[in-house]
């Protein structure tokens, strides 16, 4: 479907900045990226954009549900196309490499715990922070060299 059907049937208008940054999303369908990286990345194209509007986009395509955002901890939110395929998260605290994961069981027990507390769930997140295994491996070849 085309962007400017997608963003009026989500009920947005489809201005300029919307359309740029649905597109770029939707071009790069399986990564994450912080509002300062679109900016960046679209960086020619937004030239005479105020930087407010382009911060303000992302928001507004999640709250139309075209786009998931992500809160990483530190403060940092990161976003995704929401292709409507549920999945979870691990953070590399060090590079900040993010991986992606689904697991049935998980899904399947927050239901059941939401379930047990009659708690209907309208949003979920979970994030597991950490080092991957390249960060560990450059941290032991640190600390090797460190102890010579
Ligand atoms: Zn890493
Ligand atoms: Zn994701």
């Amino acid at each position: 479907m085309n962007i400017h059907r997608i963003l009026e049937r989500a009920r947005l208008r489809p201005t300029f900045p919307r359309v740029l940054v649905l597109e770029f999303f939707q071009e790069h369908a399986r990564d994450h990226f912080t509002a300062e990286q679109v900016d960046k990345l679209l960086n020619e194209d937004m030239r005479n954009m105020s930087l407010a509007t382009v911060y303000r986009v992302p928001g507004q395509l999640v709250n139309a549900d075209l786009l998931s955002g992500v809160a990483f901890g530190d403060g940092r939110m990161v976003y995704e196309l929401n292709d409507g395929a549920r999945h979870d998260h691990l953070v590399c605290t060090v590079c900040g490499r993010i991986y992606e994961f689904f697991d049935a069981e998980i899904e399947a027990r927050q239901q059941s715990v939401a379930n047990s507390l009659d708690f209907a769930v309208t949003g979920r997140q979970l994030v597991l922070f950490g080092m991957c295994s390249d960060c560990r491996k450059s941290d032991a070849q640190a600390n090797a060299l460190a102890r010579r």
